[in-house]
């Protein structure tokens, strides 16, 4: 998709701090952190939502559920815990439609969330 953002970021035309890549995704630090780890995980293919990716490519969903995992093994939060955050739909917060987890950590998060 030409005008999406995080294909831009994919495709290296809208730079990011990327921290981990593999076949599928890309996961790079959140302009705007909500907590010391803020980490957006995406798939490299365009999908709006994780409902249309789950429909789509199931096995490319898990791989971003993994990615994100290992997000937190790799930034040192999994052993105090941490939370992953998929945001579905408009009144759910989302504002960028290409599928993200945010990985979020390194600090007290409350629950349930606002
Ligand atoms: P959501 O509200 O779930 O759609 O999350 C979108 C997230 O993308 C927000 O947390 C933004 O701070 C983040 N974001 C927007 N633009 C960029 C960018 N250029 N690089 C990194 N993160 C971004
Ligand atoms: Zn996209």
């Amino acid at each position: 998709m030409t005008d999406c953002l995080f294909c831009k970021i994919v495709s290296g035309d809208v730079p990011a701090t990327i921290v981990r890549e593999s076949a599928g995704t890309v996961a790079f630090r959140d302009i705007n952190p909500q907590a010391p780890t803020h980490v957006l995980v995406i798939p490299r293919d365009h999908h709006p939502t994780a409902a249309e990716l789950a429909a789509a490519d199931a096995g490319l969903l898990a791989e971003v559920v993994r990615e994100a995992h290992q997000v937190a093994v790799d930034e040192g939060i999994a052993e105090a815990g941490y939370r992953v955050v998929i945001n579905t739909g408009a009144q759910a917060g989302q504002t960028v439609f290409h599928v993200h987890a945010h990985v979020l950590g390194g600090r007290g998060l409350n629950w349930p969330p606002g």
